[in-house]
């Protein structure tokens, strides 16, 4: 059976790990955690990156430092996972759902300016697949109208959109290190900021409400409660095993890459007798092969290819349920314009085996099922 999944390990993570130990230091903020905010800094030129304990925090910090109130409105996708909405609810803020492009998946940045109302206070874009929405259109936007950008960066680390790091574009990003992405500690995430007025309170949310970062640097000589706040640091455990993959990240990269580009060239025939379709890089992405998916003719259709798969020994699988439709998407957001594409084409989704452990001659394999599958 080849997996759909197998977590990122590079061989280096539990020597990482028993450092840690070692130097006592197992709880948040220590060595490994500095060594991977500052990773994150230099390779996307954002003001301060914090590691966080997901993803989901990282956007619910966001939230909180961009003063999301209740009644405010949120601009998204509604094809997307629902941390992104979490977030923001949990602010008693509404999600506006904005139609995708069908090329990239991406929230459509044309439909954008008309889901706009006078409590619109953000917009959020979901690089999907680690490739970039258009980010010029919607930063113009965000600029026009006064609002904030909170980049849904969780599938973007190592992709960029005309030179620029996703992630370090908007306002905030959030990016993830969960163990389905490109680089993991397991459970875990991290907030990019690009302006640096938004630091201290960020470090004083993630500590408990306290300036507990001030103290360890020198700067004050005893730490107190300041603000409120939750507990968003890792531990030093799970920022060691990170550290062992943003090591290695060029390495883990240039494999993936290569993995997404065998399937696509192995896969064109399918695609140019019009029986799938293939994913869209726009000029000015670089992606980092986050995931591979075709799109099969319809959702009848993609039920069968999944399960012929699996009977073949190949783990697809397929997301998200978009989440208008979804009971919590229902009773908390609501959907901008017609939804033309976001369930059409969820609905023909399938994601391939795609990890760092994948083999040249398992991605042969994979797209051999698929070709028997549609008969080539
Ligand atoms: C994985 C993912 C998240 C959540 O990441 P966690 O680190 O598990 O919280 C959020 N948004 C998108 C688009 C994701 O793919």
């Amino acid at each position: 059976m080849i997996p759909f999944n197998v977590p990122p390990f590079t061989g280096k993570e539990l020597e990482y790990i028993g450092k840690a130990v070692e130097n006592n230091k197992i709880c948040g903020d220590g060595e490994f955690t500095k060594k991977c905010n500052a990773w994150i800094e230099k390779k996307t030129g954002c003001n301060k990156a914090l590691l966080t304990t997901s993803c989901t925090h990282a956007t619910e910090l966001a939230a909180l430092l961009a003063d999301i109130q209740p009644g405010d409105e949120v601009i998204m996708p509604s094809f997307t996972f629902v941390s992104t909405a979490d977030a923001f609810v949990l602010r008693g803020a509404t999600p506006v759902f904005v139609d995708i492009r069908p090329d990239t998946m991406n929230i459509d940045e044309k439909l954008i300016e008309a889901a706009i109302t006078d409590k619109t206070k953000a917009i959020v874009p979901v690089h999907y697949a680690g490739v970039a929405c258009e980010m010029d259109t919607i930063m113009d936007i965000a600029k026009r109208h006064n609002l904030l950008v909170i980049e849904d960066a969780a599938q973007g680390v190592m992709s960029s959109y005309k030179g620029k790091a996703l992630g370090a574009i908007g306002d905030f990003g959030a990016y993830s290190f969960h163990e389905t992405k490109n680089y993991s500690m397991g459970e875990g995430g991290a907030l990019l900021m690009r302006d640096p007025k938004y630091v201290e309170d960020a470090e004083i949310i993630r500590e408990k409400g306290t300036n507990r970062s001030k103290f360890f640097r020198g700067q004050i000589d005893k730490y107190t409660w300041v603000n409120f706040g939750s507990s968003y640091l890792p531990s030093e455990m799970n920022a060691a095993y990170l550290w062992a993959q943003l090591e290695m990240a060029e390495e883990i990269n240039n494999h993936r890459l290569a993995l997404w580009n065998q399937y696509y060239e192995e896969l064109k025939p399918v695609r140019d007798a019009g029986l799938i379709e293939l994913p869209t890089v726009p000029d000015g992405c670089v992606h980092n092969a986050h995931m591979f998916y075709i799109k099969a003719k319809d959702l009848e259709e993609r039920t069968e290819l999944i399960a012929y798969l699996k009977e073949h020994g190949v783990w697809s699988v397929f997301h998200y349920i978009p989440l208008h439709s979804a009971p919590a998407g229902q009773k908390f957001g609501r959907f901008s314009g017609e939804d033309k594409f976001t369930t059409r084409e969820s609905e023909r989704l399938a994601r391939l085996p795609m990890y760092y452990k994948l083999t040249s001659e398992e991605v042969t394999y994979v797209t051999n099922q698929i070709k028997a599958f549609y008969c080539l």
